[in-house]
């Protein structure tokens, strides 16, 4: 399609009872400018270059004219935030646009930043610039990496003033999702039934329609459809956050107000990709208890889901047969982290014993502090020419005791080593968006240079392809990294 406004919208969220939301209008930014536009996404929505081009795409991204045939409405929900109940939240500064039917599915549109709506509490609407940068990009590096994520379309920016620690500026990112239904807004409801039950058919009938099919000869009343659909939660969120976990991404605000309804990583703010490994990371300044923690995500997430289900609750469904959906989160994260912490190593299966190796593996990785994605990365190689790897570790003698116990663990596959290593490069990233990668491109979108989101963008969709000149891409992180810090001010 040549023009935003030749879309075909439809709004299935609008239809929900207005209690879910309220419809309004966006807060325009002065002189919005279009800093970047993803082509990816663009091409997913059946976008072409001439649509992007006009300004009516600019005035859509900028909150400065609606959608056409779209809705605008911001949602409510609540959420469990650092472990307490906090009631009430909502899109404080996001607008739902409407939902775009393309070849390729249905994508909601939703701009963050663009203004003020019932749910912004004390805060004032708007998001700056630093942090819309590092959500445009970490979308999209999470789908180069192949892991469900919202995607970004757009980052427009102003030089409107925005106030935090200091004067930043301020932008709006598009993001674009089949939903942004979170588990808070399952938890809103948690004494509201009939809402409850409006939300849980809304999903269901959208998004996992096969919830409403049992087996032959099971039962299948709507309290079994809850069920399905509490285990099929339980299952994709496992394997995103084993996804997460062989990354070496933390997501530092896994409050339950930041985890989608389709196992989707969302809501990237004070988030990092671990350069040293440490077991006990915590990426976000702001969470000093370290409840977030790299090693604590897949216990938050088991908990996150007991919150879900426990708003179910309402619904006269037993909480044994909640907790019975529960149980599978454990055995479908073990999979999914064996699965991928095998390819990874390049074994062709997960066998007994693997569990040892794995476990040394991080404990070298920790006390040395190495870095994530180089050892991973760098590791296809050392059976034969051990030495880039080993400059990764200040212990060589045990980092070669390590290497000792994987180049025999190998003999059991049997793998040709040229077919090894090429396995292991196509699922090692090389390019990972490292915090100072991020702060690079933030600093020249500050001078209105989108040049280096644009190289990161190029890198990030396809971050397993080695590229000539861009060594300082893959390279360990400088010194000043170490000393930046991210919160939860964005
Ligand atoms: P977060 O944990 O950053 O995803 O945000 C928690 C809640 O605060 C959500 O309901 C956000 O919409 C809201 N919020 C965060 N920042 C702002 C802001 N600057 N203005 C209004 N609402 C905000
Ligand atoms: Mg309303
Ligand atoms: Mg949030």
């Amino acid at each position: 399609l040549d023009s935003i406004t030749q879309l075909k919208v439809v709004n299935s969220f609008a239809e929900l009872p207005p209690a879910f939301y309220t419809r309004l209008a966006t807060q325009p930014l002065t002189q919005p400018r279009l800093l970047h536009v993803n082509p990816a996404v663009a091409d997913l929505l059946g976008l072409s270059a001439q649509a992007l081009a006009e300004p009516a795409f600019l005035d859509v991204c900028a909150g400065s004219q609606p959608l056409a045939g779209g809705k605008t409405l911001s949602a409510v929900y609540s959420g469990h935030q650092f472990g307490v109940w906090a009631g009430q939240l909502g899109d404080g500064r996001a607008h739902l646009l409407g939902e775009i039917v393309s070849p390729a599915g249905h994508w909601e549109l939703q701009i963050k930043g663009s203004g003020h709506t019932p749910y912004s509490r004390m805060g004032d609407g708007r998001a700056v610039l630093r942090s819309s940068v590092r959500e445009y990009l970490a979308s999209e590096a999470m789908a180069g990496l192949g892991i469900p994520t919202t995607r970004a379309l757009a980052l427009v920016v102003s030089d409107d003033p925005v106030y935090r620690e200091t004067v930043e500026t301020a932008a709006i990112v598009t993001r674009v999702s089949p939903t942004f239904v979170r588990f808070g807004s399952f938890e809103h409801w948690h004494a509201s039934p009939e809402n409850l039950r409006a939300l849980l058919d809304y999903v269901v009938d959208h998004f996992y329609p096969e919830c409403r099919d049992g087996k032959a000869g099971e039962s299948n009343t709507p309290a079994d459809v809850a069920l399905r659909f509490l285990k099929t939660v339980t299952v994709k969120t496992a394997e995103m956050v084993a996804a997460w976990q062989t990354v070496g991404f933390c997501h530092g605000v896994m409050n339950t107000d930041n985890m989608s309804i389709l196992g989707l990583t969302m809501d990237y703010g004070p988030f990092g990709f671990m350069d040293a490994f440490q077991v006990n990371h915590v990426c976000n300044h702001t969470d000093t208890q370290g409840r977030y923690a790299w090693n604590a995500q897949p216990a938050v997430a088991n908990w996150n889901l007991y919150r879900l289900a426990n708003s179910l609750v309402a619904l006269d469904i037993e909480p044994e047969a909640l907790k019975a959906q529960l149980a599978h989160f454990e055995p479908a994260f073990l999979n999914a982290y064996r699965r991928r912490l095998a390819d990874k190593f390049g074994l062709l299966q997960w066998q007994e014993g693997d569990e040892t190796l794995v476990d040394e593996w991080w404990r070298l990785l920790h006390t040395n502090r190495a870095d994530f994605t180089l050892s991973f990365r760098r590791l296809s190689q050392a059976p034969q020419d051990a030495a880039a790897f080993l400059a990764l570790f200040d212990d060589r003698a045990a980092a070669l005791a390590w290497l000792d116990l994987y180049t025999r663990r190998l003999t059991d596959d049997g793998l040709a080593d040229a077919e090894r290593r090429a396995r292991m490069d196509r699922v090692n990233p090389l390019y990972v968006l490292r915090n100072h990668l991020a702060e690079e491109a933030i600093r020249a979108a500050k001078q209105g240079d989108a040049g280096k989101i644009d190289v990161l963008l190029g890198l990030l969709h396809d971050p397993y392809t080695e590229r000539e000149g861009h060594e300082a891409y893959a390279a360990l992180p400088p010194d000043w990294a170490c000393r930046l810090e991210v919160s939860c001010s964005s």
